[in-house]
């Protein structure tokens, strides 16, 4: 997608507080940190919100539930606990139409949202 932000970062096009990347996702930090972890996990594929997943996409979810796993343990806030969310449309508060994963954490997280 030519004209998508998260594209940009993917192709290192633009820059990114880049902490983990394999072969289906990339994670860096968010730019405007809601959280004293705020982690963006980003798949490489451009899906523009979840309404776009297909059934071909079920293990790249799963695996991205597996890279905040991951990520929430070497960042110190799995014990503590932490939330993975993603925004959908625009009262879901969707900004980016590239999907992503925010891993928050590191202070205690209010419910319900605003
Ligand atoms: P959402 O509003 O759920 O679509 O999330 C988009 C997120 O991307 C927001 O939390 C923004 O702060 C974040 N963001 C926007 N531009 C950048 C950027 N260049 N680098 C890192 N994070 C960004
Ligand atoms: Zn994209």
């Amino acid at each position: 997608m030519d004209d998508c932000l998260f594209c940009k970062i993917v192709a290192g096009e633009i820059d990114s507080d880049l902490i983990y990347e394999d072969e289906q996702v990339i994670a860096f930090k968010d730019i405007k940190p809601q959280a004293p972890t705020h982690i963006l996990i980003v798949p490489r594929k451009h899906i523009s919100t979840l309404l776009d997943l297909e059934e071909e996409d079920n293990q790249l979810v799963g695996h991205i539930y597996q890279v905040a796993k991951e990520l929430a343990k070497r960042e110190g806030i799995a014990e503590d606990g932490f939330r993975v969310v993603s925004n959908c449309n625009e009262a879901g508060g969707q900004s980016v139409y590239h999907i992503h994963y925010h891993l928050l954490g590191g202070r205690d997280l209010q419910w319900p949202p605003g």
